[in-house]
C-alpha cells in the first residue's frame, strides 16, 4: 500500500490525513466541536458519600464475593515491596487489600466453550489442579456456586431451573472461571484517595509511575499465563476501555485480555506491511511524526507522538526496544515504556473517555513489529457524511492535541507526578529511533 500525501494542510486550516497503516481518511475541519480540557470537572459531577469498604460497582472491594475466583492479586506493602499471589483461597479474599486483581470475565467474548468445541481444549493440569483445590474447600464451593448461579440468572434461567441443576453440573460449567481466556485486570480502588465527586475516579494517570509499571507487568504475566495454558491461542487482544462513551461497563479501572485463535485484522495487516517494508514503523510512525513536529515525549526506551488518520484523536506510544513482544522487554525497557504511557494518561486527565489498545508481535509470527499502544480519545462528533464517503472527521487537529498534552506534561513533571526525560522540543526524535528491526 502506497499512501500519497498522508498529511495535507489546506489554506483554510483543514487538515486531510490518511493513516499510513490503515488507509483511513480523516479530515480535521477547523471550528467544529469543543476542545477537551484535561483539568475541567465534568458539569454532570455529583458529590459522593465515601464508603469503606468501597461498594460503588461490581468490581469494588465490597463485591469481591460476587466476582469469579481470583487468578492472581498484587499486593503492595508499606515498605514499597510488591507481592504477586496466585490462586488465593475464597476465604482469604477480603483479608488483604490488593492494588490489582486478575479474574476471569463472567461473560466471555470468546468463551471457554468456543475453545472446547472447536479445538477439543480442556483445562491444563495446572488449572485443573487449581479448580480441584478451590472446590475442595467449603468457602470455594460456596463461592463458585454463588457466582455461577448469578451467571445463570443473568442468562435468563428461571429460579426453578437453577434450583434443579445439581451442584456437580454447576461445577462442570465453571471451567471458564479457572481456564477461560477472557480476563480482567482490575484496579483495587474505585475512586482516587480523598474523592469528593463521582467523577474523581481512579484512572491510569492517577497511579504513581511505579504502580503503573506493576500494572503493566501484572497484565503481561496474565497474558503469558493464558498462552502457557491454552496452546490454541495465537494472539491476545489487550485493551482498556475508560468510561462509558469508550465502551466501559463499569467506571472502575480495568484492562481486558481476550485470547484469539487468529491475529485479528489490524495485526494481520501490520504484519503484512512489515513484510513489504521492514522499516515501515520508522518511516510512517516515528520519522513521519518527527518531521511534522508531532513527537511530544521521549525517553531512552520509548517515544510518544500524535498519530494521524484515526477516527478519534489518537496518541501513540512506541517501544524503541529491539525486543518486540511485551514479555521480552527487560524491566528497564518496560519501565521506560510504561512511564510514557502513564505520563500520557496523567496529562490527559481522568475525564476524557478513551481506549488504550496494545499492538505487539504475535507468538507465531517471525516478522518484527515494535510493541506500541494507541490511546484513542472518544470525544469526537461525527459530521454526518462518513457513511457515504468513508471520509471521517476529527474535531481536534493533531497539533492542537499536541498543544493540550505538552503544557500538562511540563506541569506534571515539575510536580514529580510523571517521569518523562524529554518533552516537546527536548525530544531527540532521531530518524529510525525504533530498533525493532535489529534481530
Ligand atoms: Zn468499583
Amino acid at each position: 500500500m502506497v499512501v500519497q500525501n498522508p498529511y495535507v494542510v489546506m489554506k483554510d486550516g483543514t487538515i486531510k490525513q490518511v493513516n499510513p497503516f490503515t488507509g483511513t481518511e480523516v479530515w480535521f475541519i477547523p471550528g467544529r466541536g469543543n476542545k477537551p480540557d484535561p483539568n475541567a470537572r465534568p458539569k454532570t459531577a455529583q458529590k459522593i458519600e465515601t464508603h469503606v469498604p468501597e461498594d460503588y460497582c461490581s468490581f469494588c472491594e465490597a463485591s469481591y464475593w460476587d466476582t469469579t475466583p481470583e487468578k492472581s492479586r498484587l499486593l503492595r506493602y508499606q515498605d514499597g515491596r510488591y507481592e504477586h499471589i496466585d490462586h488465593l483461597p475464597a476465604a482469604e479474599m477480603n483479608k488483604s487489600k490488593p492494588i490489582f486483581r486478575r479474574i476471569s470475565n463472567l461473560f466471555e467474548i470468546v468463551s471457554t466453550d468456543y475453545w472446547k468445541k472447536n479445538y477439543e481444549y480442556f483445562l491444563s493440569d495446572k488449572n485443573l489442579a487449581w479448580k480441584n483445590r478451590y472446590l475442595a474447600d467449603s468457602s470455594g464451593r460456596e463461592h463458585v456456586l454463588h457466582v455461577m448461579k448469578t451467571k445463570m440468572r443473568l442468562s435468563r434461567m428461571t429460579e426453578k431451573q437453577i434450583e434443579e441443576t445439581p451442584p456437580d453440573t454447576i461445577f462442570n460449567m465453571s471451567d471458564s472461571f479457572f481456564g477461560g481466556a477472557h480476563e480482567l485486570i482490575i484496579s483495587g480502588p474505585h475512586f482516587k484517595a480523598g474523592s469528593q465527586y463521582d467523577t474523581d475516579l481512579l484512572a491510569s494517570g492517577d497511579m504513581t509511575p511505579e504502580e503503573h509499571f506493576h500494572f503493566f507487568k501484572f497484565t503481561i504475566c496474565a497474558a503469558q499465563d493464558i498462552t502457557e495454558n491454552n496452546r490454541y491461542v495465537r494472539y491476545i487482544s489487550i485493551f482498556q476501555n475508560w468510561l462509558a462513551p469508550a465502551g466501559a461497563s463499569f467506571n472502575h479501572l480495568h484492562k481486558q485480555l481476550v485470547a484469539l485463535d487468529e491475529w485479528g485484522f489490524s495485526v494481520q495487516r501490520e504484519v503484512e506491511l512489515v513484510r513489504e517494508n521492514s522499516n515501515v514503523y520508522n518511516e510512517f510512525a516515528t520519522n513521519f511524526a518527527s518531521y511534522h513536529n508531532l513527537v511530544f515525549a521521549e525517553n531512552d526506551h520509548a517515544i510518544a507522538f500524535i498519530s494521524v488518520g484515526h477516527r478519534s484523536p489518537t496518541l501513540a506510544i512506541y517501544s524503541k526496544s529491539r525486543n518486540c513482544r511485551p514479555e521480552e522487554h527487560t524491566d528497564e525497557e518496560l519501565r521506560g515504556f510504561s512511564n510514557l504511557v502513564h505520563a500520557c494518561h496523567a496529562a490527559m486527565g481522568s475525564n476524557i473517555p478513551c481506549n488504550e489498545e496494545w499492538y505487539y508481535l504475535p507468538q507465531d509470527a517471525v516478522e518484527r513489529i515494535p510493541w506500541h499502544i494507541l490511546i484513542k480519545w472518544r470525544t469526537h462528533t461525527p459530521a454526518g457524511f462518513e457513511g457515504g464517503t468513508k471520509i471521517y472527521t476529527n474535531t481536534l487537529a493533531p497539533t492542537e492535541m499536541r498543544d493540550i498534552m505538552v503544557p500538562q506534561l511540563y506541569k506534571l513533571r515539575a510536580e514529580g507526578r510523571v517521569i518523562v526525560k524529554n518533552i516537546a522540543t527536548e525530544c531527540p526524535a532521531k530518524a529510525n529511533a525504533l530498533k525493532y528491526y535489529e534481530k
